[in-house]
């Protein structure tokens, strides 16, 4: 996968998302180094790179539309939040969004991060169901469970963050979590490029 990405760089070299200029997926000058935000959901201590707004938001419709140069930018930036000893699962995405985009985002993600942080990725889960969360209110967000299941039976104790790229509710991290936590695994926290503010 990352050899692939390094073919596709050299045939469309990196730009940024927000302004343009050729060099990364989203430049520095859009979006300097910042501190990180902090947030909570039920049982997860969150890490945001970001406020889902401004070039931050462009960026993220940028790698939800396939741009592969985005995901790496911000991939590396979230790696810098990651230690060695984690093991980082992302959040998937449908099957359907997947074929259409030619990759997944979270997943793309956490590799680059990965790569970065030297942190272990296991993509240990899968959704059940079809896309749940596009187009409901809020209320039908929360209500919707169950739709994501381990692809390993037994995760023993492993320490666990999850990863994706906009936090809205937590709802979706609170089911990764819960689904993770029912084959053994230790889940505490999540590392997201952006959390945006509730509906
Ligand atoms: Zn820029």
């Amino acid at each position: 996968m990352l050899c692939m990405d390094r073919v596709l760089r050299w045939l469309f070299p990196p730009q940024c998302a927000a302004c343009g200029a050729v060099g990364e997926g989203l430049c520095g000058r859009c979006a300097p180094a910042a501190g990180v935000i902090s947030f909570a959901t039920p049982t997860l201590r969150g890490t945001a790179l970001a406020r889902y707004e401004g070039a931050w938001r462009r960026a993220i419709l940028a790698l939800k539309g396939g741009r592969r140069d985005v995901a790496e930018s911000l991939g590396l930036r979230l790696g810098r939040l990651a230690t060695r000893d984690a093991v980082l699962v992302p959040v998937p995405t449908t099957t359907a969004r997947r074929r259409s985009r030619g990759f997944d985002g979270a997943t793309l993600l956490a590799e680059h991060a990965s790569a970065r942080s030297g942190a272990r990725l296991l993509a240990a889960l899968e959704q059940v169901a079809g896309d749940a969360q596009r187009g409901r209110d809020r209320r039908a967000r929360l209500a919707a469970t169950g739709r994501f299941r381990s692809r390993y039976a037994a995760l023993g104790g492993q320490q666990v963050v999850l990863v994706d790229d906009v936090c809205t509710t937590g709802s979706t991290l609170e089911d990764c979590a819960a689904a993770l936590r029912s084959a053994g695994a230790i889940v505490r926290a999540a590392l997201v490029v952006a959390r945006a503010d509730r509906a």
